[in-house]
C-alpha cells in the first residue's frame, strides 16, 4: 500500500525563504501560484511577451516576468504550460538561466519521462500532480482544504529533493488532504491510461456508442441523450461519495440487475485486449511520439479529430438540450474561481 503524507511530515523551513517561479498561468499555474503566494511564499510568473494570462495573473498581485527571468530570479522552477510546449520553451528559456542547486518542478512527469528534458546533474528534479483540475486545487484551498497530490522524485542534486517537493505540496493544499509518493514513471504511464482508456476516451466512447445504438435503432435523439449522456453525471456523482455500492443502493433494483448481467457484456474482453494495447503504446513511448509529431507539423491529426468530435450529432442535441437547463453555467470560466 502506497505511503501517504500530511502537513505534519513537511519540514516547512526547506521552503520557507525561496522564491518560486510558476512557468504558465493556467489551469494548474494560477491555482499554484496563488496557493503559493497565500502560503508565505515569494512568487514569480513566467509568461512569454504578449501573454494573454499576463494580465490576469497581475490583477492578483503576482509578478510577471518572460521565463528566463523568473528562472533567474526563483530557486525552485515549476514548468506548468502545454506538455508539448514544455521541452522548447525549457531549452530556449529555462536551462540557460538554471544555475546548481535549483530545483526543477513539474505537474506531470511526461518530459522528463520521454526525455524530452533532460536536466543537468546539479538541479534537483520533483513532481507535485494535483489528482485534479486547477481551479479545484484553488477553490479547495481557498476553503481551508486541498486536492490530494502525488509526488516524485526524479533527481536530488541538493540532498533535500524529497523535503523540497512535500513542502511545495503542502504550499499549494496538497498534504492537508494527503500526498502519496510515486516515481515519474509510473505517475506519466498511469496517468496518460487512465485518461486515455477510462476517464476521457473510454467515457466519451461509451457514450457515443450507446447513444448512436439508439438513434439507429429509432429512438429520438433527445432521449438517448438523455439516457446516455446526461445521466453520466448523476451516476458519477454517487460513485464519487460513496463508491460504486452507494450508486447501486440509489439506483432501482431493474437498474442494478441490468448492471450486472450487461455490463460485462459490453466492456468486455476486446476492451480489456485494448486496453493491454494501450498500455503497451503508453509504456514503449509510441503514443508520445505519434502526440508530438502531430505537434511538431501544426496538430494535422488532432485538429481533424477534434473538429469531427465536435460535429458529432450527440453535440448538437446536447447544446440545445443543456440550453433548457438553467442551472447549467455552460461556458463559465472555472479558471476564475
Ligand atoms: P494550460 O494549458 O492551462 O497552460 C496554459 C498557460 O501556459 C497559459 O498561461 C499560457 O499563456 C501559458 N503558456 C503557453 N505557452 C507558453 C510559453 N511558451 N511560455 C510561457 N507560458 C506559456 O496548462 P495546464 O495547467 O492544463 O497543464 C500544465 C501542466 O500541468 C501540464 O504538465 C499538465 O499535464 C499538468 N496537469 C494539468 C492538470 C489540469 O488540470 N489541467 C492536472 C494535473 C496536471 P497564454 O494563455 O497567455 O497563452
Ligand atoms: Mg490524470
Ligand atoms: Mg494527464
Amino acid at each position: 500500500m502506497a505511503k501517504i503524507f500530511y502537513d505534519q511530515d513537511v519540514n516547512w523551513e526547506v521552503i520557507k525563504d525561496k522564491t518560486v517561479a510558476i512557468i504558465g498561468y493556467g489551469s494548474q499555474g494560477h491555482a499554484h501560484a496563488l496557493n503559493l503566494k497565500e502560503s508565505g511564499l515569494n512568487v514569480v510568473v513566467g509568461l512569454y511577451n504578449g501573454s494573454k494570462s499576463k494580465a490576469v495573473a497581475e490583477s492578483k498581485g503576482l509578478k510577471v516576468l518572460p521565463v528566463g527571468e523568473a528562472t533567474a530570479a526563483a530557486d525552485i522552477i515549476m514548468i506548468l504550460i502545454p506538455d508539448e510546449k514544455q521541452a522548447d520553451v525549457y531549452k530556449n528559456e529555462i536551462a540557460p538561466n538554471l544555475t546548481a542547486g535549483k530545483a526543477l518542478a513539474f505537474a506531470h512527469g511526461f518530459n522528463i519521462h520521454f526525455q524530452q528534458i533532460i536536466p543537468p546533474a546539479d538541479v534537483d528534479v520533483f513532481m507535485v500532480a494535483p489528482k485534479g483540475p486547477g481551479h479545484l486545487v484553488r477553490r479547495t484551498f481557498t476553503q481551508g482544504g486541498g486536492v490530494p497530490d502525488v509526488f516524485a522524485v526524479y533527481q536530488d542534486a541538493t540532498g533535500h529533493a524529497f523535503e523540497l517537493a512535500l513542502a511545495y505540496a503542502r504550499g499549494i493544499g496538497g498534504t492537508r488532504s494527503g500526498c502519496i509518493q510515486t516515481t515519474f514513471r509510473e505517475e506519466t504511464e498511469t496517468d496518460l491510461f487512465g485518461e486515455q482508456a477510462v476517464l476521457c476516451g473510454g467515457v466519451c466512447s461509451l457514450i457515443k456508442n450507446g447513444f448512436e445504438t439508439l438513434v439507429a435503432a429509432g429512438y429520438q435523439p433527445e432521449i438517448a441523450y438523455f439516457e446516455c449522456f446526461h445521466e453520466m453525471k448523476l451516476i458519477v456523482d454517487l460513485m464519487y461519495e460513496g463508491g460504486m455500492a452507494k450508486m447501486r443502493k440509489s439506483i432501482s433494483n431493474t437498474a442494478e440487475y441490468g448492471d450486472y448481467v450487461s455490463g460485462p457484456r459490453v466492456v468486455a474482453e476486446p476492451s480489456r485486449k485494448a486496453m493491454e494495447q494501450v498500455l503497451k503504446e503508453i509504456q514503449d513511448g509510441t503514443f508520445a511520439n505519434k502526440f508530438l509529431t502531430d505537434n511538431k507539423v501544426g496538430w494535422p491529426n488532432f485538429y481533424a479529430m477534434r473538429k469531427l468530435n465536435a460535429e458529432h450529432q450527440i453535440e448538437e442535441v446536447g447544446g440545445k438540450l443543456r440550453g433548457m437547463m438553467s442551472w447549467l453555467k455552460d461556458g463559465a470560466d472555472l479558471s476564475k474561481d
